[in-house]
């Protein structure tokens, strides 16, 4: 297997020539150090495309300013704000009812610590590990589609599931790299490892993939 620490310097060289600073940036990472927004983008993102929970996030925000305002808002109005990233009656509900317990069980804060923020609605391991990444700068494997298709494409890891993907990451990637790691894949899976026709003639990795020695293999 490729030693990991090259593969990570190797993506962050190829990020460096290939992807312009001005680069689209998930909503997730532009919230950085805001612990409620990071929590609440990531939410809007479920099951979506980045710039749908773009557009939702920035109407949510310019009526509600923060946590308190959240949980008092009036759900139809939430709705009405959210549509853009779809299934908006469900995470109406669900944004309203995590503000809520937030006031009531948090002070109004969101906790900094793994096991609570999955104890909350919604709130499933990608994304408490973004608001501890994002949120707080806490060392931690957001895997997300991006980085769950590169890992297995390139072959550390062998995985059905994020969830496992995670757990086979945090063996072996050094946590120095931690915080960088989902950045780095999100930005390298947007513009070179891309889902369809990745960019295999300018990646660097080729001759250590998985996937491609399978294409070449494969004659295709
Ligand atoms: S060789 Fe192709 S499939 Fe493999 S990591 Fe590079 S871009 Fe992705």
């Amino acid at each position: 297997m490729m030693n990991v620490n090259i593969l990570i310097r190797e993506i962050r060289k190829m990020v460096k020539a290939y992807v312009p600073k001005n680069a689209y940036l998930k909503e997730t990472h532009e919230n950085r150090g805001n612990p409620f927004n990071v929590l609440i983008s990531t939410i809007l993102s479920q099951r979506t495309r980045d710039e749908n929970t773009r557009k939702a996030v920035q109407k949510l925000f310019s009526v509600y300013k923060n946590v308190k305002e959240i949980s008092e808002a009036d759900e139809d109005i939430i709705q009405e704000l959210i549509k853009p990233a779809g299934f908006y009656r469900i995470k109406a509900r669900k944004i309203k009812e995590v503000s809520r317990i937030l006031m009531e069980q948090y002070k109004g804060e969101v906790p900094s610590n793994l096991e609570q923020l999955l104890s909350l609605p919604s709130v499933g391991r990608k994304t408490a590990n973004c608001v501890l990444v994002y949120g707080f700068s806490k060392a931690a494997i957001p895997v997300d589609t991006h980085v769950h298709r590169i890992t297995n494409r390139i072959g550390i890891v062998h995985t059905k599931r994020p969830e496992q993907t995670e757990s086979e990451l945090m063996k072996i990637i050094d946590k120095r790299y931690w915080l960088e790691f989902n950045e780095l894949f999100v930005r390298f899976g947007q513009r070179v490892c891309r889902p369809i026709k990745p960019r295999c003639d300018i990646c660097s990795l080729k001759h250590e993939c998985e996937w491609y020695k399978l294409i070449i293999k494969n004659g295709s």
